[in-house]
Order: C-alpha cells, then sequence, then structure tokens
C-alpha cells in the first residue's frame, strides 16, 4: 500500500537528539531549542518565536495572550482543524465561523466585515495547504475594528505572501511540527510573537505563568508566579530532531514541490476537461508543497476514487468536517449556513506527498488517478 504519509528523516535527528542527552539538559528552553529559535527569527525576520509542544497549544497561548473571554467573540473558518477553534473556546469565547473562498478553502475575506461585531475581540485565518489567505485585506480591517489576528499555521511553513513569510503577518501566528506537516517533530509546534507588546508575557505565559526566562537572563533576581501560564515548552529532544529537520529545510521543500509540480502538470487537464478540480495557487503567494488535493464534483465521486485507489494499493484521505456541524458545536451554533465549507468537507481529497514518494509510485497514482477520471465520471 503507498501510504497517504510517511514522515521523513534526514539522518541527522539521532545524532542530535544524543547529543541533547550528553548536554544533561534535557528540559525546554535549552541550546537545541535556542538553535531552532535563532533559525526562524534570522530565516524569516520573525521578531520572537517560541517552540511549543503542539500548534494546538501555541493557539492555546495565543488565546491567553489577547485576553480573551467569556463575552467576546472570534471569527474562526468553518472549514479548518478542531484546534483554530478550540482555544478560544477554552478561554470562554463565542466562535463565530466564517465560510470559504468559492475557489479557495481559506476564509472568504470578502464577506468577514459582515461577521464582525462590538464583542468581536480576533480573526483567525487559516493558510490551507500553505496558500496564504488575503493579508492585506484582513490585517486592515483588523486595524480598522481594532482586532487582533492570529494566523494557524499549521500548513505554512516557507509560505509568502507578497513576499512576506507566512506567520510573520498577524499579531500572533502558530505553526505545527506534527508529523503530517512538512517540516516535523513528531508532535511539536511555534508560537510567533510579532506584535511587540506581547514579547515580554509571552515568555511568562510560556513558562508556566512564572518569570524563570527573566530570572536566568539576570533580570529579576527571584522567580516566581507572576501570570497566568501553562506547560508549553518542549524538550530538548524534541527540540534537536527539529534542528535535523530545519537544516535539511530547503531540501525538503524543493522535494515537495517537485512532487507537487508534477501531480500539477500531469492532472491539470482532467481540471480542463471539467472532470475534477486541482489546487489553485493564486498570483500573490508562493507554494510550500504542503498538500496537492482534488476537488470532486459530488461525495459519491470522491468516495469511489477513494476507493478505487484503495483497491489499487494507494491510500488518499479526506479531512474536515464543517466545524459548526460537529457533534460538539452544532446544538450552539445560531449561524448561517456556509455552503463553500460544506463543499469542501464534501469533496477535498488529498493525494499522497511525502519526501521518499518514489517517481514510480507517483507514476502509479497519476495513472490511476487519470483512469478513474476518465472511465468511471
Ligand atoms: C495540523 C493542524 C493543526 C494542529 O497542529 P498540532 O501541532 O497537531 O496541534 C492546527 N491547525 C491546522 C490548520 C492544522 O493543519
Amino acid at each position: 500500500m503507498i501510504p497517504f504519509n510517511q514522515p521523513y528523516l534526514t539522518g541527522k535527528e539521532n545524532a542530535y537528539i544524543l547529543e541533547a542527552v550528553a548536554n544533561k539538559k534535557l528540559s525546554g528552553n535549552g541550546e537545541f531549542t535556542k538553535k531552532c529559535h535563532s533559525f526562524f527569527e534570522q530565516r524569516y525576520n520573525f521578531s520572537k518565536c517560541l517552540l511549543t509542544t503542539s500548534c494546538t497549544d501555541a493557539l492555546e497561548m495565543a488565546a491567553i495572550l489577547i485576553d480573551v473571554g467569556p463575552g467576546d467573540e472570534v471569527i474562526v473558518p468553518s472549514y479548518t482543524f478542531v484546534s483554530s477553534a478550540n482555544a478560544f473556546i477554552l478561554r470562554g469565547a463565542k466562535i463565530i465561523f466564517a465560510d470559504s473562498l468559492p475557489n479557495h478553502p481559506n476564509i472568504d475575506h470578502h464577506k468577514l466585515e459582515a461577521l464582525i461585531t462590538p464583542k468581536t475581540k480576533a480573526i483567525v485565518v487559516v493558510h490551507y495547504a500553505g496558500v496564504a489567505c488575503e493579508m492585506d485585506h484582513i490585517m486592515h480591517l483588523a486595524e480598522k475594528h481594532n482586532l487582533f489576528v492570529v494566523e494557524d499555521a499549521a500548513q505554512a511553513i516557507d509560505g509568502y505572501y507578497k513576499g512576506r513569510p507566512l506567520g510573520g503577518i498577524g499579531h500572533l501566528a502558530a505553526f505545527s511540527f506534527h508529523e503530517t506537516k512538512n517540516i516535523i517533530s513528531g508532535e511539536g509546534g511555534m508560537l510567533v510573537v510579532n506584535d511587540k507588546r506581547f514579547l515580554k508575557r509571552s515568555e511568562i505565559i510560556w513558562e508556566k505563568g512564572t518569570n524563570r526566562s527573566a530570572f536566568f537572563r539576570g533580570e529579576v533576581n527571584k522567580y516566581e508566579w507572576v501570570d497566568l501560564g501553562s506547560s508549553f515548552l518542549p524538550s530538548e529532544v524534541t527540540a534537536a530532531f527539529l534542528y535535523a529537520q530545519l537544516e535539511n529545510l530547503d531540501d525538503i521543500q524543493q522535494k515537495r514541490i517537485n512532487i507537487w509540480n508534477k501531480y500539477y502538470n500531469k492532472l491539470k487537464f482532467l481540471a480542463e476537461k471539467g472532470l475534477v478540480g486541482i489546487p489553485e495557487i493564486h498570483d500573490l503567494c508562493s507554494n510550500n508543497a504542503h498538500m496537492f488535493y482534488l476537488l470532486t464534483k459530488n461525495l459519491d465521486h470522491r468516495s469511489s476514487y477513494i476507493n478505487y485507489m484503495k483497491s489499487n494499493g494507494i491510500h488518499t484521505v479526506f479531512h474536515y468536517l464543517a466545524l459548526e456541524k460537529s457533534s460538539f458545536y452544532k446544538k450552539h451554533y445560531e449561524g448561517i449556513k456556509l455552503p463553500e465549507s460544506h463543499h469542501y468537507e464534501n469533496n477535498i481529497v488529498r493525494l499522497p506527498l511525502f519526501y521518499e514518494l518514489t517517481e514510480e509510485q507517483q507514476d502509479l497514482i497519476i495513472n490511476k488517478t487519470i483512469k478513474f477520471f476518465l472511465d468511471h465520471i
């Protein structure tokens, strides 16, 4: 069976983990954590990065930082992973779900202003498949209404919008290094702090609500409980693993982009014939090759395609049930229908895309896909 995903190891992970062990500093914020922070701060010019145990945790930190609470509303896309919403519900906020664009699963920025009320505190944007949301428009709206923008950049590493790195545009941003993402550490994530007002407090929340980081730098003479917080920092073992990946970021990205381009070039004629949709990348952003998906015409087509591929030894997957229809949230949901989100919910199917996917495997996936859509649709 060709798997949907296979975590890629660069070869340096074990050596760096052994080094972390030999350093006898295994808790968080050691040498490897600092190396990872500097990597991101230098490469993308982010003002401050904090590794976290997951993107989910980074989003929870963002929710604490912007002081969201009961009575506040947070606008979140309907078509996304649960963590984009959970982080804010955990603080007592009400979620206002937003629809996707007709030509891309990203949040429809044209329809955002209508969702803003005096209670709105923040907008969460998700750069789906690493493709940038319309950030100039969204940041302008946020400024006009005095809102925070949190980028869920879980899928967006090394992605750009008008030449600016994703994760560096909103007030705060969260990345994921889960093993299904481009750069991995098993479980892992990172908070990026772009708004300088949050620099100091972010470190405190990260360190369980204490001023331990300032203490270690000699800025205060005792460390104590000063704010809300939790255990958001990963151990040095995780950071060591991640650092090996970061050193190979360009190689990993190039490989993924080559695979993505081959899918695109070989399958686009199916889209031209109107048999199936393929991803659209608008001019203002780069392609970080996080995901290659097809967009079927209806749920029946998608189910038959997935079964057909499975019977040929190829694992393809779909994801994201519209969050407002989930069993957890539907009883609270009083908003409007979100047809584009429901369209993606029923029709997106993701093809295998990982570093070690071979030419032969990819040819098989492409040939079977072509056969399915020419013969069965
Ligand atoms: C993967 C993902 C997350 C969760 O990341 P974790 O690191 O597993 O917590 C959140 N949002 C989006 C859009 C994702 O794709």
